[in-house]
């Protein structure tokens, strides 16, 4: 047991939570609106009896529901049903919740992180090697209206730094060096006091190239001039909230950093933009594993709709789960057959060792079928 409960417990109430959610939705398309009020007063009974601590997949599924009521609210509510009193009671409940979890922001260490996740050696390699996104903190200092992950508002909880460290570390030994640091998340907000990210991440800074995408959190300029002047790529992702903040912070340090999103032609309807109706494009397209502060996930990408608003599906990590999808894009071939092109023509005998990841494999065989992806090392799935 541990700030976050029970793990078996929670994911099952994720699961049916998801469901009601899915049923809620269903009655509502179906023009159900008896089906509809029953299924919301099933579900603000759950979340007032559910877990004291939501955890952000039941968070986040709330919340979906409540923006759902809100865009049918029209249908959803009649004269004679009044669901005002249970729609107010959630909308307290979750921002209770919210102020209870800023109140006592934590830091996970990893054993505990590991315990709670109750998995297998030989599992937990493949969620590391597979990582596509490791996400620092949970919950984001930001509330961005258009966010494709429905953020948590406020940071609830932090990997403690020797957890963080350790999961960079094994990331490297297993040659996964380019996971994306954030998730529903922006990687600056994470701390473990004093050190900031850029004490993470300038240690590695030769060994890795993560991903780092952020908004600039207000007082964390000074961490991200420290990234910049070590040569870690970060990306500023610009709103109009934030651009002349950032105009300014380029013009006072004299650098150029590098910009993503910067349109006004941003059309991933995401968030409160939700309409619940339209099928989208995911901007998901990597298949992998999530590693968050609160759970270990599978990642399967999906078309953007009301089931899955994120665009992906999200599977909780478990001693059962036996079967791990490969991380899509490996360049570690790549990049080592680049620059060691005659070596690589050289060695090229089946069964020889890969030098990109140590692997045994049949190098001819995997250069004509896959040759930028290693096979997962070890279970031999
Ligand atoms: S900063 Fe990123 S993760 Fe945070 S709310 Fe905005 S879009 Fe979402």
């Amino acid at each position: 047991m541990n700030h976050f409960g029970n793990k078996r417990l929670s994911d099952s109430q994720d699961l049916f939570l998801e469901a009601l959610k899915n049923r809620f939705l269903a009655a509502i398309y179906s023009k159900d609106p008896e089906q509809t009020r029953q299924v919301y007063l099933q579900i603000s009974a759950h979340a007032r009896h559910g877990l004291p601590y939501p955890g952000e997949t039941r968070e986040k599924i709330l919340r979906q529901v409540q923006a759902a009521f809100l865009r049918f609210y029209e249908f959803v509510t009649s004269p004679s049903v009044n669901l005002s009193a249970p729609f107010q009671e959630l909308k307290t409940l979750l921002a209770d919740r919210v102020k209870a979890r800023q109140d006592r922001i934590c830091h996970i260490d990893f054993d505990v992180w590991r315990n709670r996740a109750d998995l297998a050696f030989w599992q937990l390699d493949r969620v590391i090697e597979n990582a596509i996104t490791v996400q620092l903190t949970s919950g984001c200092s930001h509330f961005c209206r258009r966010c494709n992950e429905w953020a948590l508002p406020g940071v609830r909880a932090h990997f403690s730094f020797a957890a963080a460290r350790t999961l960079l570390e094994r990331l490297i030994a297993a040659g996964n060096t380019d996971p994306a640091l954030y998730g529903a998340s922006d990687p600056l907000d994470w701390k473990d006091d004093p050190r900031s990210l850029a004490d993470l991440l300038i240690p590695f800074a030769h060994q890795a190239q993560f991903s780092l995408i952020t908004k600039v959190p207000r007082k964390q300029k000074q961490v991200l001039l420290r990234l910049h002047e070590n040569n870690i790529p970060v990306s500023v992702s610009i709103t109009d909230k934030n651009r002349n903040r950032v105009a300014a912070l380029e013009a006072s340090a004299g650098i150029h950093l590098q910009k993503q999103h910067d349109s006004n032609d941003l059309l991933i309807p995401a968030g409160l933009d939700e309409d619940f109706i339209h099928i989208k494009s995911s901007i998901t397209d990597a298949y992998g594993t999530e590693v968050t502060p609160e759970g270990i996930f599978i990642i399967i990408p999906t078309f953007t709709s009301a089931l899955y608003p994120m665009g992906h599906k999200k599977l909780p990590v478990t001693r059962k789960t036996s079967v791990f999808p490969k991380k899509k894009s490996d360049v570690r071939h790549c990049w080592w057959i680049i620059s060691n092109p005659w070596k690589w023509w050289g060695n090229q005998t089946p069964g020889s060792i890969c030098p990109a990841c140590s692997t045994f494999r049949w190098k001819i065989f995997c250069w004509i079928t896959d040759p930028w992806i290693c096979p997962p090392r070890g279970c031999g799935t």
